[in-house]
């Protein structure tokens, strides 16, 4: 990495700045105290498990992050934390029993077993799959009425059994999950925090993402992270105006999970990558902080391979230096490829791939010159699966455009004039890769403006 960084013809010119930013090269602080070397971290901040529709247990999720080479995870189960207390509801079920003798001194959630699979249903498979990885000691059942009751591990021992210091994190958190009254949805990521509050409905996504985030930060305060989640879920659950109206919100998914591949954009939409370049190109003409994206695998079935994450460059593996990371814009989206280092210096931003296999690279720098029109048009949307009628605003293609395009593995660009700003895109050429968000192998850096 630091060997990069003194190849790069920016640290010439602006020698003290770039020593200033020093990511990835060993730096020295006023005081001339030593400062650890930052590195790379890869989590992933959106996910469920039984906890609420989550197909496999608990400890069966986390493991999967841990042994796939993930350095942290926060377990985002909707509209729940996973808590101590004794109780037999969640999302979409509610199974309190009768008589709640046998319950007497126990803690946590207990679900029942259902005979058949299907949404948010726990079977006898994933509690064979638990016993299978960790014994029988690992499930605890209560059978009462004929129903078996199955005790999920709550937040605090799930971090006991699997956290290793500067190895894996955990990071408490939960998914706020609802909508609008007209089955717009609008879903929003706390993390770092251990308490849920109810979800707030409203007739607009703009007004629930507002009075949300405002609830945030009126109960948890500071050293948390509110992500608006993936804004194409049918279409286009909240827009880009939304937050161009909202710019303390800091960060939206730019990659979900459930969505790539399964979910096309409108024909005459925009893509989640529009998305954030129509917000960019307004918070940059503004002033604003811009618009951070994240990558988030949103997984509720495991069977298939996780197909987003973020990658984030911190002093090391605690839940501050994360945050603290996120918030200043020092990680990546990824679906597939990595970064080996991303620097910019206050005019040019510096890419480098990390290259894991044989092929043809490319690296895009991707933003929106000063003079692009911000007029926008309403589309009707009629009816669809998932997708109620709605208007839509539909954007200039000005936005959003690719400034330059490196074949190869290393790059720079340096903001012109007229540039907004500018974010890297880095691909592998194959004969099927698709354009914009739904490229793959992939990974995409920041927006960075003068
Ligand atoms: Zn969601
Ligand atoms: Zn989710």
């Amino acid at each position: 990495m630091s060997k990069f960084v003194s190849r790069r013809d920016f640290l010439k010119a602006s020698a003290a700045l770039a020593a200033s930013l020093s990511v990835g090269i060993r730096s020295l602080s006023a005081a001339g105290a030593t400062r650890p070397q930052k590195r790379w971290f890869k989590g992933n901040l959106h996910m469920h498990n039984q906890w609420s529709d989550g197909h496999p247990l608990p400890e069966w999720a986390v493991d999967w992050y841990k042994s796939h080479g993930y350095h942290f995870i926060c377990p985002s189960d909707h509209n729940i934390f996973q808590s101590d207390q004794l109780r037999f509801d969640g999302f979409h079920f509610n199974n309190k029993p009768s008589d709640l003798t046998a319950f007497e001194g126990e803690t946590s959630l207990w679900k029942v077993v259902s005979p058949k699979s299907g949404w948010s249903k726990l079977t006898q498979k994933q509690i064979d799959e638990v016993i299978e990885k960790f014994g029988s000691d690992s499930v605890r059942t209560i059978t009462v009425d004929g129903k078996t009751y199955v005790r999920m591990k709550p937040f605090a021992e799930l971090e006991k059994q699997f956290v290793e210091p500067g190895q894996f994190l955990m990071i408490p958190g939960y998914e706020q999950t609802g909508g609008c009254p007209n089955g717009q949805q609008v879903h929003m990521n706390f993390i770092n925090v251990r308490e849920v509050f109810p979800y707030i409905t409203a007739d607009q996504p703009k007004a629930i993402l507002e009075q949300t985030f405002e609830k945030g930060r009126e109960l948890y305060g500071r050293d948390y992270l509110f992500t608006a989640n993936h804004p194409l879920w049918r279409y286009y659950d909240f827009s880009p105006n939304d937050l161009i109206a909202l710019p303390q919100i800091r960060l939206f998914e730019l990659n979900n999970n459930e969505i790539v591949g399964e979910y096309d954009a409108h024909p005459q939409g925009w893509t989640p990558e529009q998305f954030w370049d129509v917000v960019n190109a307004y918070r940059a003409s503004h002033d604003q902080p811009l618009l951070l994206g994240m990558g988030s695998d949103d997984r509720h079935s495991y069977e298939k391979p996780a197909k987003a994450w973020s990658v984030v460059r911190a002093e090391s593996l605690s839940t501050e230096a994360l945050i603290e990371a996120i918030l200043a814009g020092d990680f990546y989206a990824s679906n597939g490829l990595d970064f080996e280092d991303i620097q910019f210096d206050g005019r040019t931003l510096s890419v480098k791939i990390k290259v894991q296999e044989e092929g043809k690279y490319r690296i895009e720098f991707i933003g929106t010159k000063k003079d692009y029109d911000p007029t926008s048009r309403v589309v009707e949307v009629t009816e669809g699966p998932r997708c109620p009628t709605r208007k839509i605003d539909v954007y200039s293609d000005q936005i959003g455009r690719v400034l330059e395009t490196v074949e190869g593995t290393e790059g720079s660009y340096t903001l012109k004039r007229d540039d907004l700003y500018v974010r890297a895109k880095i691909v592998k050429v194959s004969d099927d890769l698709k354009p914009d968000w739904r490229s793959k192998p992939a990974a995409w850096s920041q927006p960075y403006r003068a």
